[in-house]
């Protein structure tokens, strides 16, 4: 047998000792990141789910806004950033980024905050104003905010537009979202929802995660595989894999309550300690 489709290139892969030094060649040049080497495989019909924790300052948000493109972060000072086998040279709709801070426009409302992606995007998508429509206000549903759609975001609680800006990003149906912090500012109720409707829209939409927390917690919950990253310059010292059973459909507290689960967690907590202290 000789039919076998060629091996597709990763989904994302940082090779070649990928390193990013700020203001290089100053006074100032300062090394946020360095030997940064993986491959996350394209895995057809599912992506991965990386949770990264570290010491803040260790280089985290630095190596999502590199896989991001931002053109604050490229090129990397030494190494390569692939995304599908081709350097990264800007930002892309195969990307989406949610970060802490509410990225939701303040003068549009949940409705235009959420259709915006697709107006822009929507002669490349060939979409009618009614197909836009019609898909944003599926997306408000399955973020838990129907009818909320004429709200400005001013008016909703943390919680709820942080949902909006995760609509706003995976209604472009990303095959890698990138997640900075995302649920660090909300309550402890509130960020327990928020993972809950993270996990079904991963599973839905299948796209390779990477996820940056201060929760050892979350990133157990979470994660298919967790880094974390030594003091800055950071690297990645250890890779946890298979630390619990697939949380789908399992809710947050209830997987938390599980013998296995803390198990995991006291480990991936003992790594954290002798990684970073
Ligand atoms: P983390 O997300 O892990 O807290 P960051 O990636 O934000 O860390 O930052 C890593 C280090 O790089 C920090 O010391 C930060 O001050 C520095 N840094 C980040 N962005 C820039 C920049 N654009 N110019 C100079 N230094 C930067
Ligand atoms: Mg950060």
């Amino acid at each position: 047998m000789n039919d076998a489709a060629p091996k597709a290139p990763p989904v994302v892969e940082f090779r070649g000792d990928v390193s990013k030094t700020f203001n290089a060649g100053t006074s100032k040049a300062y090394t946020a990141i360095h030997h940064i080497n993986f491959r996350i495989e394209d895995e057809p019909g599912r992506g991965e789910f990386i949770a990264m924790i570290g010491p803040s300052g260790c280089g985290k948000s630095t190596l999502l806004n590199l896989i991001a493109g931002f053109s604050t972060h490229l090129p990397p000072t030494t190494g390569e950033v692939l995304i599908r086998g081709n350097p990264v040279t800007g930002p892309g709709r195969d990307r989406g980024m949610i970060f802490q801070r509410y990225s939701s426009f303040p003068n549009r409302t949940v409705l235009q905050n959420v259709t915006f992606g697709l107006e822009i995007h929507r002669r490349e998508l060939d979409l009618t104003s009614a197909s836009i429509n019609d898909m944003a206000m599926d997306w408000i549903k399955k973020v838990g905010l129907s009818g909320h759609e004429n709200k400005y975001p001013s008016q909703l609680s943390g919680g709820m537009q942080q949902r909006v800006a995760i609509a706003r990003s995976l209604i472009l149906r990303p095959s890698i979202i990138l997640m900075d912090e995302p649920f660090s500012a909300l309550d402890e109720p509130t960020r327990i929802g928020m993972q809950r409707l993270i996990i079904d829209l991963w599973h839905d939409i299948k796209a390779t995660v990477f996820l940056v927390t201060h929760s050892i917690t979350e990133a157990v919950y979470l994660g298919d595989r967790v880094w974390i990253f030594t003091k800055g310059p950071g690297t990645i010292a250890v890779e946890i894999k298979d630390l619990i059973p697939p949380s789908q459909g399992v809710d947050p507290l209830q997987m938390q309550e599980r013998p296995e689960f803390k198990v995991a967690l006291e480990a991936v907590a003992r790594e954290f300690k002798r990684v970073t202290g």
